[in-house]
């Protein structure tokens, strides 16, 4: 069984996050990089089945990113991921979600696999529809947003939340899962997992390797045409209880339309 786990290099959310104000483009200078949080449950959904004495599994990550994202790539090999695939190439610099789809589709097609692993959201980007749109140029079934996921040799099923309750899902291998913060919690890395990490293979793909390139450039693509610093929080106002504090506060709540 071949698995593929979608990771994202994202700015760490415990710093402040920067656009590029003249660019639109994410500043990457500004803050630390890691493995997005939700990538690391999504491979700990790969691991826990190859875990299970499945030595014939294998789990590949793979990212479309900067040269940065190799710590990402390095992260998950070192909890424990056999081997890695990094997407890197000047042409996809400010590559918006249907390149970054088309890339990783192509990828993965070229390294192979059973079943695709993804977090459903990313926390930079946040446009949740990267798993579908892989899921939809691969022609794969898509389970998104699984709460819980459980793989087999043939298939893979989980839990979904919605609005009236929880649906239990099934879909046979070959397939692409989208996992939520629920699901399961990552391993830490153990000092054994992060020197082997170091000798497990690491391939780098550019555009051409993937005999992607003019195609892409003439695809429709979508740009940043403004972006504007978030105004500065203003002082807020204060309620003074003169005996109808309440009917100011419901006031104020119906003004702002928070009731
Ligand atoms: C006009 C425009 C320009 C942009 N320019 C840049 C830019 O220069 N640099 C930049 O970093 N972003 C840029 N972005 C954002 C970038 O397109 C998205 O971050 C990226 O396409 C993924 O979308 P998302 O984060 O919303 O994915 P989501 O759909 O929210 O991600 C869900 C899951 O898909 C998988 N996934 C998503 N992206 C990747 C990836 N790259 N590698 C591996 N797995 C992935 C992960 O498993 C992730 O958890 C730009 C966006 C637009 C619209």
């Amino acid at each position: 069984m071949k698995i593929i786990v979608l990771v994202k290099q994202v700015p760490d959310t415990e710093e402040e996050r920067r656009l590029d104000l003249a660019t639109g483009i994410l500043d990457r200078a500004a803050g630390q990089s890691v493995a997005d949080e939700i990538n690391e449950r999504a491979l700990e959904v790969a691991l826990r089945y190859k875990d299970g004495d499945k030595k014939g599994t294998e789990v590949i990550a793979l990212t479309m990113g900067p040269e940065s994202a190799t710590q990402a790539l390095r992260k998950a090999l070192s909890m424990g991921a056999d081997s890695a695939v990094h997407v890197v190439d000047d042409g996809l610099e400010g590559a918006d979600i249907a390149r970054t789809a088309a890339v990783l589709a192509a990828a993965a097609n070229q390294t192979g696999f059973d079943l695709l692993v993804a977090g459903n959201e990313s926390t930079d980007g946040r446009g949740g529809v990267v798993p579908a749109m892989v899921a939809e140029h691969l022609g794969l079934p898509l389970l998104p947003s699984l709460d819980s996921a459980e793989i087999s040799e043939s298939s893979v099923t989980g839990e979904v939340t919605v609005d009236s309750g929880s649906l239990s899902v099934r879909a046979g291998l070959p397939a692409l899962v989208s996992v939520t913060e629920r699901s399961a919690e990552a391993r830490f890395p153990n000092f054994k997992g992060i020197i082997t990490a170091k000798r497990k293979p690491l391939a780098r793909l550019s555009l051409a390797d993937l005999g992607l390139g003019s195609d892409l450039d003439a695809a429709p693509r979508s740009v940043v045409v403004t972006t504007a610093e978030r105004p500065a929080r203003s002082a807020g106002k204060k309620i003074i209880d003169d005996g109808n504090a309440g009917v100011q506060l419901a006031e104020f709540l119906v003004a702002s339309r928070l009731i």
